[in-house]
């Protein structure tokens, strides 16, 4: 059967976006105002020779902290069940904060596979200095993208197949 691959990430952050750059259409509802995001949404992604299914595991995102973080680590979870890899994906324009350290602790210790994905990322000489920043996460090399412009999705999609 297919891989699956999920998308785990702070609310705002882009997993949507990023989602429905791979899907090919709009599927996956992206929000300028917090909690419109339908709950855990999945498609069938060709790349290549490859086909996986791709997980949103956003759902319905809340925009106080505490339950920001509480959300992102049933994210992990249900990644961490369900998921052959996991895209952990962070924004480089708020940086790097303790959620996402929360959440890259929890992912490492899963021992799955997870590529990490810094976004927002849309001109590379302006924001790739804050990229390395991400190594701290302790998770691997941060792989920059603009799920936006659609830059930086191949040498992604060649990091999360190394995994299948
Ligand atoms: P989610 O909450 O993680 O699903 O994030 P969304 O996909 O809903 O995106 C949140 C906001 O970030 C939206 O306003 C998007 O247009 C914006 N966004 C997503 N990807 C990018 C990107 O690559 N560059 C920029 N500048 N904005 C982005
Ligand atoms: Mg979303």
């Amino acid at each position: 059967s297919k891989p699956i691959v999920a998308i785990v990430g702070r609310p705002n952050v882009g997993k949507s976006t990023l989602f429905n750059a791979l899907a090919g259409e709009m599927i996956s509802i992206v929000k300028d105002t917090p909690g419109v995001t339908r709950d855990r949404i999945y498609a069938d992604i060709n790349w290549l020779d490859m086909t996986f299914t791709l997980i949103d595991t956003g759902g319905i995102e809340p925009d106080s902290n505490d339950v920001i973080l509480a959300q992102m680590r049933e994210q992990a979870e249900i990644a961490i069940e369900t998921a052959d890899v996991i895209i952990f994906i962070t924004d480089v324009r708020q940086g790097l904060v303790d959620s996402d350290a929360k959440v890259a602790d929890m992912l490492r210790r899963s021992h799955k596979p997870v590529v990490l994905i810094v976004n927002k990322v849309d001109n590379f000489d302006k924001f790739m200095p804050d990229v390395y920043e991400f190594y701290n996460l302790g998770i691997g090399e941060p792989i920059p993208v603009s799920a936006a412009s659609k830059l930086g999705i191949g040498d992604m999609l060649d990091e999360i197949a190394k995994h299948f």
